[in-house]
């Protein structure tokens, strides 16, 4: 067999967010970020969704490493649930490795997890991977790409970034690393996509700061600023604005409390101490000394801003003078909710600043411009668009063939699409089964998740729904309940129920002794098997295996 290099994207290729990416040579492979998505809003009482590894199932002895670009959830979300079934350190740089040890100590898996820093500009080397992290920037501080040399050459893998001269951290990309790729020869760029609709040079983070001048000048009364939590370049910019404005700072939703503390304490974040006040404080200041920052740019209910739309804050109500300002932007398929949240806010008495109609949020990705750019810079013999929906991949891709990269030499895939490269050749091989695992808020940070395969399938292949319950010997209590849609005719449901029924006694009796987690996947797979047979279709399965205890 002629050696190659297999490049498996097992998240963020045909969506924005649940980033995950496996580089696998002869029985090595390496990880790069594993991230969490978040539902659309339809999808009621999921909490977040992450990467379908099922490919990495049987391989999890050759998973030397997992190399984190930066600290977003949708980078680093994953990690929680991933980190039950896999055994290999994890590499990122300090700032991203405090986020993540935060995480890792509330899923209670931070005492098993092998946790190794990394400097942007070092050399580690893992198996066959010689791995270079160089510095992007981006919107988060400590956030870089890598250059991977494998026995196939050079790759590179940007993450995030954008190239801003003047980020909030003062630390600008390194231009000269790129180029030093370039000139050793690079086989593969994979590249960040999430702006190839937006045309020209994304703004620098200074234009929020300007954005955040104006606001501060202008409200008399309170002032409450929603972000993303871990946006931690924001947080400085509204620290900043505040100092000069003579306001207080009250930091709310757990979260940004606790990505601010571990920011602080690493020096990531400089707000002095007397700047900061509890949210309990808030309402015995003047309104014109007060600034708060909150969780809810989305428009997430249960998030501070949420609630305070609603009116169910315990601290704290909307109340008329407040200037609320969304520094985010809104995720695809949020809008409605967040709409409804600015809506509910001026029934309230606030005023309501957002990007749209305020300089209060700029993107933290690359714009055309800047991905010409990086392709420029690097000129790489293969590209590999990554990070974003079809339609972003595919403007990628097409930036590309207009830079002179042939057609030929363009893998534009979605998740699960594995690709073999050799230092001539790059070949698309067929896209695997998978999709989607589902994590519900009752089993998060818990290894009973269900696996959802495939929702696309599920206008055409239909939809199958166990219910088990078993007692502490794994014996079945009851009868399953089911629920299925669009496999068959509704006369035909009983008996498709009854052969389904069958299966499970079957893969219980046989699967005697197992975790709950192992059970419910084998479920699933007897499931599976049976229901191609009787229908020929391969829908969605879903268990839910319940103990009695
Ligand atoms: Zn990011
Ligand atoms: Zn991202």
């Amino acid at each position: 067999m002629i050696p190659k290099l297999r490049i498996v994207p097992l998240g963020g290729l045909g969506e924005i967010g649940k980033n995950m990416t496996v580089f696998e040579y002869d029985d090595s492979i390496i990880i790069v970020d594993a991230g969490i998505m978040f539902p659309e809003n339809d999808m009621l009482g999921i909490d977040t969704i992450i990467p379908d590894y099922q490919y990495l199932e049987d391989k999890l002895d050759n998973i030397k490493a997992i190399f984190i670009t930066h600290g977003h959830e949708d980078h680093v979300g994953a990690l929680q649930h991933l980190m039950h079934d896999v055994d290999a350190p994890i590499y990122a740089t300090p700032l991203t490795l405090g986020l993540i040890e935060g995480k890792l100590r509330q899923a209670k898996l931070l005492h098993e997890v092998d946790l190794r820093r990394i400097d942007a500009g070092e050399i580690y080397q893992v198996g066959p991977f010689k791995m270079e992290p160089f510095h992007v920037a981006h919107s988060i501080p400590d956030c870089v790409g890598f250059g991977i040399t494998t026995p196939m050459g050079l790759v590179v893998h940007t993450g995030d970034y954008k190239f801003d001269h003047t980020p909030a951290d003062g630390w600008p990309p390194d231009f000269a690393k790129l180029a030093e790729f370039s000139e050793r020869g690079v086989v593969a760029l994979l590249a960040d996509s999430t702006n190839a609709d937006k045309p020209g040079w994304t703004p620098s983070e200074t234009v929020v700061a300007d954005g955040f001048e104006e606001v501060f000048r202008q409200a008399e009364g309170r002032i409450i600023i929603a972000t993303f939590a871990s946006l931690i370049s924001r947080i400085q910019q509204v620290a900043d604005t505040a100092v000069r404005h003579g306001r207080k700072l009250a930091i709310t939703g757990r979260s940004m409390r606790e990505n601010t503390k571990i920011a602080r304490r690493m020096g990531y974040l400089t707000i002095p101490d007397d700047l900061l006040v509890d949210i309990e404080q808030v309402n015995k200041l003047p309104p014109s000394k007060v600034v708060i920052m909150a969780t809810g740019a989305q428009g997430e209910p249960s998030a501070v801003l949420g609630r305070l739309s609603h009116g169910r804050h315990r601290n704290l109500s909307i109340q008329e003078g407040d200037t609320v300002v969304f520094s985010a932007h809104a995720i695809p398929g949020n809008e409605e909710m967040i709409n409804r949240t600015i809506n509910r806010l001026y029934q309230r008495g606030a005023n309501v600043l957002y990007d749209q109609i305020a300089n209060v949020h700029v993107s933290g990705h690359a714009s055309r411009e800047e991905m010409k750019l990086m392709i420029n810079l690097i000129r790489p013999q293969y590209l590999i668009p990554i990070h974003g929906e079809l339609r972003h991949l595919r403007l990628h891709g097409e930036l590309g063939e207009e830079l002179g990269i042939p057609k030929d030499n363009i893998a534009v895939v979605e998740n699960g699409t594995p690709l073999e490269l050799t230092s001539r050749s790059l070949t698309i091989c067929p896209r695997m089964p998978g999709g989607y695992v589902f994590v519900d808020g009752a089993s998060v940070g818990d290894i009973g998740w269900s696996v959802v395969r495939d929702r696309d399938k599920l206008a055409q292949s239909g939809y199958f729904f166990a219910s088990v319950l078993v007692n502490n010997a794994g014996n079945q209590v009851g009868s399953p309940d089911f629920f299925t849609r669009g496999l068959v005719e509704k006369d035909a449901v009983d008996e498709l129920n009854e052969g389904a029924a069958e299966a499970i006694d079957r893969t219980l009796k046989n699967a005697r002794g197992s975790d709950k987690a192992t059970l419910t996947k084998r479920l699933q797979e007897s499931l599976g098997r049976y229901l191609y047979e009787e229908t020929r279709r391969r829908p969605i399965v879903e268990v839910s295996v319940k103990g009695t205890a």
